[in-house]
């Protein structure tokens, strides 16, 4: 099945927001298997709406933005005018829109009204998050789905989306996929070489963040997936570290959790990043009491009692930092894991033996401290956020 999305709005188009819808869009049909042959973005404009919708002729379109209340919001109007459709009080929906405002100590405004309206056809779609409902109905061979802007409102309906997909049309996809961390996507894509024509009859997608990517797998056919599945798990255990759709900390979190284990961190370039993100974890409390940013070399001295000889002879960015580091905060912490990490995130600072991007990690565990570096590519943000990949990385090859 092929698809259309199509990106409604004003503020697309002087750059004020960025498209994000369509890219959550797209992962989402992509991993339905529905092809998207095109992304389409027009202002709020009545002709400019017509002229997109007369140049789709595929089977699922999908439109996003316009659903507000205000005169500049006419995405519903100017699309059932297109298709013919007669716009009709939907009750419901109105009761809805006047709860909303009533939890919130408000009366609706008259604005709202146009909200509640819809072809007859249309399965309305609730919104928890906003006023505007959306709506998915049927013209002709076509499937249209209308769905709010803001990102925080089109996320949750997409599921009912995708129920809506799955029950009504004739094809059903399965997937499945991995985490895979401390491998380039580049170095990847070589070792996947006749992987891919292996595979055929599954659609294999990489999602590369910074110092993980995700490699999802589709397919219609179940046999086809779990071959491929197996035959990838087979030849990447090593950089394997969970499914998919497991966030990085998350798989951290579980693998403490399974061994009862305690983790501290004492951070200098990556300033609290690394703590930040495994408390993102819900319950992390179990696994996690304390935690240092150790940015200058006087804290490092003050607060973990690495020697200043250490700092003098080899530097804050160095094997015997980290090793002091992470040695001491175990001392201290009593955690059964801890980690340092001591970096040049740059853009200044480089030098010739420890170029910018140089991060050196600590790890001490069960009495036994390692410590090893590795040289990151990226801008200050993006060198900071593969060294708390690669950090996490570490936990996980130490705990398995
Ligand atoms: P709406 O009232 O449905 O037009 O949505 C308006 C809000 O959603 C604005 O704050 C926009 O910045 C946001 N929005 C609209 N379209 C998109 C999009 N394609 N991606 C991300 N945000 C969007
Ligand atoms: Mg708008």
């Amino acid at each position: 099945m092929q698809g259309t999305i199509l990106s409604i709005g004003n503020e697309l188009l002087i750059g004020k927001t960025i498209n994000t819808n369509l890219s959550i869009i797209a992962k989402t049909l992509y991993a339905m298997g529905i092809e998207v042959n095109q992304a389409l973005c027009v202002k709020d404009d009545v002709h400019s709406i017509h002229q997109a919708l007369s140049q789709i002729d595929d089977a699922f379109i999908i439109i996003t933005g316009g659903l507000g209340p205000t005169p500049d919001d006419l995405t519903k109007e100017a699309v059932c005018a297109f298709y013919g459709l007669e716009l009709t009080l939907h009750q419901k929906s109105l009761k809805r829109i006047k709860d909303t405002f009533k939890t919130m100590h408000k009366t609706m405004d008259n604005s709202n009204l146009k909200q509640a309206y819809f072809p007859k056809s249309a399965i309305v779609l609730n919104n928890d998050n906003g006023t505007a409902p959306g709506a998915i109905f049927q013209v002709g061979h076509q499937t249209i789905v209308l769905l709010p802007g803001p990102p925080t409102e089109l996320m949750p309906m997409l599921e009912p989306v995708k129920t809506y997909l799955l029950e009504h049309l004739d094809f059903e996809v399965f997937h499945g996929g991995y985490l895979v961390v401390g491998i380039g996507e580049s170095e990847m894509e070589h070792q996947l070489e006749g992987f891919y024509n292996a595979h055929k009859d599954v659609l294999i997608a990489p999602y590369a963040g910074l110092g993980e990517i995700q490699y999802i797998f589709t397919s219609k056919d179940e046999m086809a997936l779990k071959n491929a599945l197996k035959a990838f798990h087979k030849r990447f255990r090593d950089v394997i570290v969970g499914p998919y759709d497991t966030p990085l900390e998350h798989i951290v979190v579980q693998a403490l959790q399974a061994q009862n284990k305690t983790i501290s961190f004492a951070e200098s370039c990556t300033g609290g990043l690394l703590a930040g993100r495994l408390i993102n974890v819900p319950g992390v409390s179990h696994v996690f009491n304390e935690s240092y940013v150790l940015y200058s070399d006087n804290a490092k001295i003050k607060r973990l009692g690495v020697h200043q000889s250490i700092i003098d002879q080899f530097g804050a960015v160095s094997n015997q930092c980290v090793y002091e580091l992470s040695y001491q905060l175990a001392q201290r912490t009593g955690a059964d894991i801890s980690v340092s990490v001591s970096g040049i995130a740059g853009p200044d600072g480089g030098t010739k033996d420890k170029p910018v991007g140089t991060v050196f990690f600590g790890i001490t565990h069960e009495g036994r401290t390692k410590t090893m570096h590795h040289i990151f590519v990226g801008d200050r943000q993006m060198i900071r956020q593969k060294a708390v990949a690669f950090a996490l990385n570490l936990v996980i090859k130490t705990l398995t």
